[in-house]
């Protein structure tokens, strides 16, 4: 029997086509694809390396990202991209038309640097596969409503991919990238990571959000809601790699399924305020107002009257954060902030795992392993599957080194030690 002819999206990520040998074999591996039968739509990221070099530029006079004209501009990494691979193609013998986010057309919100889709138009994509050809399609970038070009946010063309495949009711998205799957934790960092078969896209949402770049937050999002199978793979090799799929009842058993790092918050304290009701409304309130996303909250105990509250915001909206507060809540924070103080020089290291939910001891052994390190706790969050510790970044990756370890997370799930 035939294998079933399938609707495919296969995203490329920067390094898949940092050069025009590996847009060949981009070209190459999305051609043998439509020879078995398949119909295919490549979503493209910009070559590796050149979105970073034009937010330099950008930034050398626009320090806010979230602008109009510097979405114009990074957004055309993209745009190199579709046309090179669309002529790859056609090179290898295939036909194939490219397609700029407007011209798809992908519809966004008008949030410069991290706009949201709200709507893909299929019918272009439809048109050009029903005349053989390969649909090649720019990632990260869309279109608001006043015709302004948009971007996606670092990592967006996972979005981008994740999304086409929604619209086109594709199969699966695969997502070819420069490691083979999703590991246990950054096997950059630790080199003895374990790829992971399957995991739930409730815990990749987690790892995600906590600082594993492998998928954009997003594209997870999407993917769970409009029931795409995601399959994160390696563009150099044939091998399978991780399948992100919804929750099967053995995962369970698996206690952690895996550890990560996020560099990117910094921590703000505000001393001294009056433990009040509506204190912590007032306060974070104007944030929210410009803007800022608070990540963790920690309030302490109460003493004569007082208390301290600590929270922690991404590191490129801290000064902003810390503005807004002497401007709104001078009364909160002293005129000249003299309340307020902060510290750029941490990380977040987090355990991941839907097994959480039914087996206890998973804080008391990340704790004890921490502190068999000597590294200090400063802030703690937990959620259903999740327990999150903010320490110094200087210790970062030992931390997340000991909790790999100490997990047994290198092992192959049955062979791990209990907790
Ligand atoms: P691309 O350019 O293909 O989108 P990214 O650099 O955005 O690739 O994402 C891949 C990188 O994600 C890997 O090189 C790896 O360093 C990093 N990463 C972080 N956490 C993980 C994890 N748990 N599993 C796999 N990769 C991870
Ligand atoms: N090129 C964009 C970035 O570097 C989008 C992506 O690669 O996913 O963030
Ligand atoms: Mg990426």
């Amino acid at each position: 029997m035939l294998p079933r002819a399938m609707l495919i999206v296969q995203k490329y990520g920067g390094t898949s086509v940092g050069s025009i040998e590996r847009m060949q074999n981009v070209a190459a591996r999305a051609l043998a694809t439509q020879r078995a039968g398949h119909d295919v739509a490549v979503v493209v990221s910009a070559m590796s390396g050149e979105t970073n070099r034009l937010l330099k530029l950008t930034s050398q006079l626009q320090e806010d990202p979230n602008d109009r004209e510097v979405d114009v501009v990074v957004s055309t990494g993209e745009q190199v991209s579709v046309g090179l691979v669309a002529l790859a193609i056609r090179k290898a013998g295939g036909k194939a038309r490219s397609f700029l986010g407007h011209q798809v057309k992908i519809a966004t919100d008008s949030a410069f640097s991290r706009a949201r889709i709200v709507s893909i138009d299929a019918g272009p994509l439809k048109d050009a596969m029903k005349r053989g050809e390969i649909a090649v399609i720019a990632g990260f970038q869309g279109v608001d409503e006043h015709g302004s070009i948009t971007t996606l946010g670092r990592g967006g063309s996972d979005t981008t991919g994740v999304a086409i495949a929604a619209a086109l009711e594709a199969d699966v998205c695969e997502i070819y990238t420069d490691v083979d799957g999703v590991y246990t934790t950054d096997p950059n960092v630790v080199p003895n990571a374990r790829k992971v078969e399957r995991i739930s896209y409730e815990e990749m949402l987690e790892l995600a959000s906590l600082g594993a770049k492998v998928l954009q937050i997003r594209s997870v999002e999407l993917g769970m809601k409009y029931g795409v199978p995601i399959h994160v793979r390696s563009s150099f090799s044939d091998a399978p790699g991780t399948w992100v799929v919804p929750e099967e009842s053995q995962m369970e058993q698996v206690v952690v399924s895996g550890v990560t790092i996020a560099r990117d918050e910094a921590k703000v304290t505000i001393e001294d305020l009056p433990d009040q009701p509506g204190v912590a409304a007032k306060l974070f309130a104007p944030l929210a107002a410009g803007g800022v996303v608070v990540d963790m909250i920690l309030q302490n105990q109460a003493w004569d009257g007082t208390t301290d509250m600590t929270f922690t915001v991404p590191q490129g909206d801290r000064k902003r954060a810390i503005e807004i507060l002497r401007k709104e809540v001078p009364d909160l924070v002293g005129a000249e902030g003299e309340r307020i103080n902060f510290d750029d020089e941490i990380c977040k290291v987090s355990v991941v795992g839907v097994g959480m939910r039914s087996h206890a001891g998973v804080a008391r052994k990340m704790f004890e392993l921490l502190a068999s390190e000597r590294i200090n706790i400063q802030l703690i969050a937990t959620s259903e599957i999740k327990i999150s510790c903010v320490v110094a970044r200087k210790y970062g990756e030992l931390a997340l080194r000991v909790l790999h370890e100490g997990f047994s997370l290198h092992l192959p799930p049955a062979e791990r030690a209990n907790l």
